[in-house]
Formats: structure tokens, sequence, C-alpha cells
């Protein structure tokens, strides 16, 4: 199964699954107008679309993709969500015309937010829940409830190919350097960064693995959390709610 990237609006990313069946699905549509474009480019045919929250930024270009594609399927994690065909619920397992994703629900940056993880093929589609080397903002939810859903992530394999909703990367690169005054521990991640970027245009995906290490909104009893939780005092908790506050006005 390949993964086709989409630009979105500003900075959101929409993905394209597919394979040489010619079968596709789609994650998050933003606008419609790039995602058709690729997907005719290539005789694509989308079967399925998938939608992790309710913002518009990711609902969007539902109504364009319905217009190309009338028999597309419409699952997401409320019936609230215009053109909703099946609800999807925590611990769900759906098949997709290509794959099988497990449900799981992280409520904090909204209440209905959920993530699509294939286990199989070792992919994780997580909207706004996780960023790399962030979070998302904590909207709807309590910050406990955003703590508990990325724990439930950092949970999962640690090979898993992390792909989400944003590139917001560089920002939370400059707030973690800033707020936790070890710029040194930062510095081959950011020459990693810097050549994604150079590279691909993008920082996504990224594996999980590296991300236990340095993003401490996910992760903090890595080498670098467990340091900054002494020098702090803080608990596990704690230290995330710290970051989560202050990078809410960074
Ligand atoms: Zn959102």
């Amino acid at each position: 199964m390949k993964v086709e990237i989409i630009n979105q609006l500003k900075d959101n990313y929409s993905f394209v699954l597919y394979n040489d069946t010619l079968k596709s699905c789609v994650i998050d549509p933003a606008d419609s107008t790039p995602i058709l474009n690729f997907v005719f480019e290539n005789n694509l045919f989308i079967e399925d679309i998938f939608i992790t929250h309710h913002h518009e930024d990711h609902t969007s270009g539902v109504k364009g993709i319905l217009n190309a594609f009338p028999e597309v399927k419409i699952h997401s994690p409320n019936a609230q969500i215009e053109n909703t065909r099946f609800v999807l619920r925590d611990q769900d397992e759906v098949n997709s015309c290509l794959n099988a994703f497990k449900i799981i629900k992280t409520p904090g940056h909204t209440l209905d937010h959920i993530i699509y993880y294939d286990e199989k093929n070792g992919f994780l589609f997580c909207g706004d829940t996780l960023f790399r080397l962030g979070c998302g903002r904590v909207f709807e939810g309590t910050l406990n409830e955003m703590f508990n859903s990325l724990q439930k992530i950092n949970k999962l394999d640690k090979n898993t190919i992390i792909y989400c909703g944003h590139e917001y990367t560089l920002n939370n690169l400059n707030f973690l350097e800033k707020i936790l005054k070890k710029e040194e521990a930062y510095l081959t991640v950011r020459s990693k960064i810097n050549e994604d970027l150079n590279n691909k245009g993008k920082s996504i995906p990224f594996l999980l693995q590296d991300e236990q290490s340095y993003n401490l909104f996910l992760n903090q009893n890595s080498k670098l959390g467990t340091l900054i939780k002494k020098e702090l005092g803080l608990t596990d908790f704690e230290l995330f709610a710290y970051l989560r506050k202050a990078k809410d006005s960074f």
C-alpha cells in the first residue's frame, strides 16, 4: 500500500492510500481539488473517506470528492459531520477497500477525535492529536484527556510510521529548544528535520520511536524527559501540562 501526502490549505495534510488495484481511500480531505488531481492523474477510484475529527480543515473536501465519486463511503467519529455514513467508535475494527484500521479514541483536541491505526502495515494517521515534536491544542477536552490520549499512541509499536494533520514541526522544535533550554539535545533532530524539509518540502511521516526520544508532550520518560522532570520537580502529567500551557502562548 502506498501513501501520497497531499498539501492542503496553508499547512494541512490529507492522505491518499492506494495500491495496484487502483482503489483508494482518502484521509481528512480539506480541499478536494489537489486530491482529485492526484487521483485522476493516477486513474484511481476513491472508495472510502476517513475523518479524524469535526474541524473544517479536515472535512471541507468531502463535498468535492462526493461530486466526483458519489458512491464513496464516509467514515467519521461523529454523526454530525456532514455526509457521515458510518460512525466509528473506540476499538472498532474497520475495513477499507485496501486495509484494516483499528480505531483509537483520542479526546482532547476535540471530544470526537479518533485516530486510525493500521497495525499490519505499521501506519498511524493521527489527525491533530500528535504532531512531530508537539501535540494538538486542547480545545474541547481537558489536559488530562489529552495526556491519556497521547499515552495511547506512546504504547503502540515503536516502529509505527506516523502521518499527522499539520506541518508545525519547525515551530514545535523552536518551542522545545527555547523552553527546555537544551538546544544541544536537539542538534541532531534539527539537522534531520532540515534535511526532510529540504528534500521533501515536508517533515512527515515520522517514526514513533524517534518521537519517544524527543517529543516531551508524548513521552516524559526519555533520557531528556527524565532530566527535565528532575530539574523542574514535575511528574509526567505535570511536565505535559506545563509544556502544553506554555505552547498555547508561544
Ligand atoms: Zn483540528
